[in-house]
């Protein structure tokens, strides 16, 4: 059952039969290697949970928060780190466990940011894709879904701090707030 307002998309056992599809590829692509699983916060944290729950190889994880500034015309233009890594990843497999890539902007942000840290890897796995709004090039190695251009809140999807306990993600209608550029937790300083 879905709450009120709120029109199920992915229910828990697709989710679930997903997260392991990943999660074996992964297994697969990284065997005999170490790897550390580094998820934006907040809203990546329940997929990395159910995710590293299914990885049979070694890993560690580490967090980075990030906070995204509009520009003049109150565009979505520029991100940077509020929280940092606490971990150095010289030398280390990282694979960034996000939860949806939209415009690709934070992503694209975040690469660049992590390879100037000379990782032995750096590959990107998303549980949704939204590629219709994409703006820089990104190669996305592991995609859980494609989703189109709908507000979506569970499984650590938030709108307005709210709805990132649901264990289902679901369309939510945002009213006359203007998600494109208000998603999610991220704040504007
Ligand atoms: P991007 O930089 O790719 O435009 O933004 C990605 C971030 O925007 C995601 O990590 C997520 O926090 C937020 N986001 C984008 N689309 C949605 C959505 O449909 N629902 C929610 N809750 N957040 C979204």
């Amino acid at each position: 059952m879905s709450r009120a307002g709120i029109e199920m998309l992915f229910p828990e056992p697709l989710l679930a039969g997903r997260v392991k599809e990943l999660a074996a590829q992964i297994n697969h692509d990284y065997s005999g290697e170490q790897v550390i699983l580094v998820t934006v916060l907040r809203g990546g944290f329940v997929f990395l949970a159910d995710l590293m729950r299914q990885l049979e190889i070694e890993c560690s994880i580490d967090f980075l928060a990030i906070s995204a500034y509009a520009s003049a015309d109150g565009a979505v233009g520029a991100v940077r780190v509020v929280k940092d890594l606490d971990d150095p990843i010289a030398d280390q497999n990282v694979l960034i466990v996000e939860d949806i890539v939209d415009t690709g902007l934070t992503l694209n942000y975040l690469v660049k940011n992590l390879m100037a840290r000379k990782p032995k890897s750096l590959k990107i796995c998303t549980l949704l894709d939204r590629p219709t709004r994409r703006i820089p090039a990104l190669e996305l190695e592991y995609v859980g879904f494609d989703i189109s251009d709908h507000f979506v809140v569970g499984y650590g999807l938030d709108f307005k701090g709210l709805y990132r306990n649901l264990p289902y993600i679901g369309l939510i209608d945002p009213g006359d707030i203007d998600w494109t550029t208000e998603t999610s937790s991220r704040k504007k300083p």
